[in-house]
């Protein structure tokens, strides 16, 4: 395993992190104890890095992740949220940032987190966030409660307002930096390094696209992205190339990011992820699935409130 460090936190993590969502049956259902093994297969190798929220499963990955990481707390890094608990259930007042600390802390067994991230902050006020919601997380922080805290979500311009107004030490954004999309590195990255703010790039595979099972019914991409990449997915298999292997293998090198997060619920995927870390380099492949996606690529949906949108989009 490599690592690198996260921006000026200090902390080393692995460059392939932990997603916990799919253990909380965001990806359909995921048994327990195979997840359990997930956890402890990827510590065994190396991983260091566990991302989780009590949005997954509705408190689900939450709990199986710190049943699993019971005796193992010390070896990882962990990164919990709050301020989203649904779909469509946003709380960034500072009460409940409080008390859902408070949760998280007893779903995860520990008496800290390392990361406390505001979640998907497109769904708030930024007013309030900047204001009400992080001035939470650093009193959350000074109780030694949480490491650092930072932001997370889709859209790029809003985490950039955000971390310009407050003090962040780490960005999270997803499905923003892989093959279907690549304005993380263009939008975020240069801000982020500046700053001295640590990325994390999550959603490599862009939730579930870039596997043979395919996405879940409530992907957002719009169907000819879908269908580009599923024809993309198709070649790479009939070509006995693993799907997400060449996904995450183009993540790891296209974007010098400090960790991109994969979300995991078995141990084969976590041994077929690691094995990007050692999978060739396809020059010729890559130019083909490229020009598949050429027509698609960097096409991004709206998400949060209107005026929090990428590009104005409605
Ligand atoms: P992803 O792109 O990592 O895809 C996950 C899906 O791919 C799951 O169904 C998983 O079981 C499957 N998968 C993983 N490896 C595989 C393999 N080798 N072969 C076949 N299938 C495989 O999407 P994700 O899980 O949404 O993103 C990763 C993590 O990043 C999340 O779990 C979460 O921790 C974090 N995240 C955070 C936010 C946020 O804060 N707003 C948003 C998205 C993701």
């Amino acid at each position: 395993m490599r690592y690198r460090t996260l921006g000026r936190t200090g902390l080393a993590v692995s460059v392939i992190g932990f997603g916990a969502s799919p253990l909380g049956n965001e990806f359909g259902e995921a048994d327990p104890s195979a997840g359990e093994r997930a956890v402890h297969a990827a510590i065994a190798s190396g991983i260091n890095f566990f991302d989780v929220a009590p949005y997954y499963g509705r408190t689900l990955a939450e709990e199986r992740l710190g049943q699993a990481l019971e005796g193992k707390r010390s070896q990882v890094i962990l990164a919990t949220k709050c301020g989203r608990y649904d779909i469509d259930q946003f709380d960034f007042s500072a009460s409940r940032v409080f008390r859902s600390t408070e949760e998280s802390l007893r779903r995860l067994k520990s008496d800290y987190v390392d990361l406390l991230h505001v979640h998907d902050v497109e769904f708030g006020d930024v007013t309030q966030i900047v204001n009400e919601t992080l001035p939470a997380l650093e009193e959350i922080r000074r109780q030694g409660k949480a490491r650092f805290i930072g932001i997370t979500g889709y859209s790029l311009g809003v985490l950039a307002r955000i971390a310009s107004a407050a003090p962040v030490s780490t960005i999270l954004s997803y499905c923003r930096s892989n093959l279907l999309v690549g304005d993380l590195d263009t939008r975020l990255r240069p801000f982020a390094a500046e700053h001295g703010i640590g990325l994390i790039n999550a959603s490599p595979l862009h939730m579930g696209i870039w596997t043979p099972q395919g996405p879940p019914s409530w992907h957002p991409a719009a169907p000819e992205v879908l269908a580009a990449a599923r024809t993309a997915v198709n070649f790479l298999q009939s070509s006995s190339i693993p799907p997400a292997r060449f996904a995450l293998r183009y993540c790891l090198d296209s974007s010098p990011v400090a960790t991109t997060l994969v979300g995991m619920a078995t141990e084969d995927q976590v041994k077929e992820n690691l094995a990007a870390l050692d999978h060739p380099n396809n020059p010729e492949m890559l130019k083909h699935i490229q020009q598949i996606l050429a027509p698609v690529r960097n096409r991004i949906w709206p998400s949060g409130r209107i005026e929090n949108r990428d590009n104005g989009l409605h």
